[in-house]
């Protein structure tokens, strides 16, 4: 079956190598119909994005984020979907993870320099350029300097949760982040919940099922499924669960142009065109009540 939806990509926004433009080119190329564009704490290549898709009549983007949340030992992210991005309290917030990421990579890069490694600061700025930092970045700076081949070798050795030049974010908790996007009115979904084999540090979520049980009475919609290089037995496994519980089975490429081996292309893999109704119509009754709440206020 071909695709036609994924709900997982990201820009230059924050760790993706694509610009804006050159994303949604490359999404309308492949056949694309619906993507959702779910940069790192950044909404700021969605204008871009816009502007690109009039060329593209048949394709159509969600506005999404992507959140990094804690939980004991490991992270579980939050995608979020249909972001009204006018919304100055949620763009503060968001700028304030910004900074956090800012911070912590200085932090990151001066102890690869301890370990000996010859990067600077300024050089992962310039890789950045003006986006939400991410280890991608730093990773990138190492690869560049000829340490590594690839950034996923870089993950391994150096910059994942237990490598040697590892920080840790402000702590964010999953629950935070499910009630700040529908304070926004946006559709919250766990993203990647079993291990994945590109992303070396990606392990599976603890206690799954009840895990996504409970986010769900704090108001998670959904989960994701049809995800990067999930094999036909993992996405089997998730699909059960969503169904069970009665979440959304969302999903995408998670493309960011790493330039890793294996790493998926847009459109090798997503939800079917079914899931895009209903994070829609989930939307619709999320906006509604928190537009009653703020009416309240
Ligand atoms: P950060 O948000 O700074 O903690 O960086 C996390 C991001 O790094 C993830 O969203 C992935 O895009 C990327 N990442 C994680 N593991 C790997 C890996 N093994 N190779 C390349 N990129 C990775
Ligand atoms: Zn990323
Ligand atoms: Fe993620
Ligand atoms: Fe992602």
């Amino acid at each position: 079956m071909t695709v036609e939806v994924d709900l997982h990509l990201h820009t230059q926004a924050s760790d993706g190598t694509l610009s804006p433009t050159q994303l949604v080119n490359l999404c309308a190329e492949r056949g694309l119909k619906v993507i959702a564009i779910s940069d790192h704490d950044s909404t700021e290549g969605l204008d871009e994005a816009y502007a690109a898709v009039q060329e593209h009549p048949g394709v159509e983007i969600i506005p999404a984020i992507e959140l990094s949340t804690d939980v004991p030992g490991s992270e579980i992210h939050i995608l979020g979907y249909f972001i009204d991005t006018s919304d100055s309290s949620f763009q503060q917030t968001l700028k304030r993870f910004r900074e956090g990421r800012y911070e912590r990579g200085r932090l990151m890069v001066e102890k690869l320099v301890e370990l000996g490694y010859s990067i600077t600061w300024e050089r992962v700025q310039e890789i950045a350029d003006d986006a939400a930092i991410g280890r991608p970045h730093i990773a990138s700076a190492i690869v560049e300097a000829g340490y590594f081949k690839y950034s996923k070798g870089v993950f391994d050795s150096l910059i994942g949760r237990n490598g040697p030049a590892y920080v840790e974010r402000a702590k964010l908790t999953p629950e935070d982040a499910v009630a700040m996007l529908r304070k926004n009115g946006a559709v919250p979904v766990m993203a990647h919940p079993t291990y994945s084999a590109v992303k070396s540090d990606r392990g599976d979520v603890q206690s799954l099922e009840e895990t996504l049980a409970h986010l769900q009475a704090h108001g998670l919609e959904g989960v994701e499924v049809f995800y990067g290089d999930y094999t036909r037995e993992q996405v089997a496994y998730l699909k059960d669960i969503a169904d069970n519980l009665g979440l959304i089975p969302c999903g995408g490429s998670d493309y960011h142009g790493s330039g890793n081996p294996g790493e998926p292309e847009p459109g090798s893999v997503g939800p079917p065109m079914q899931t895009v109704a209903l994070l829609r119509e989930s939307h619709l009754g999320i906006r509604g009540a928190a537009t009653a709440g703020r009416a309240l206020v």
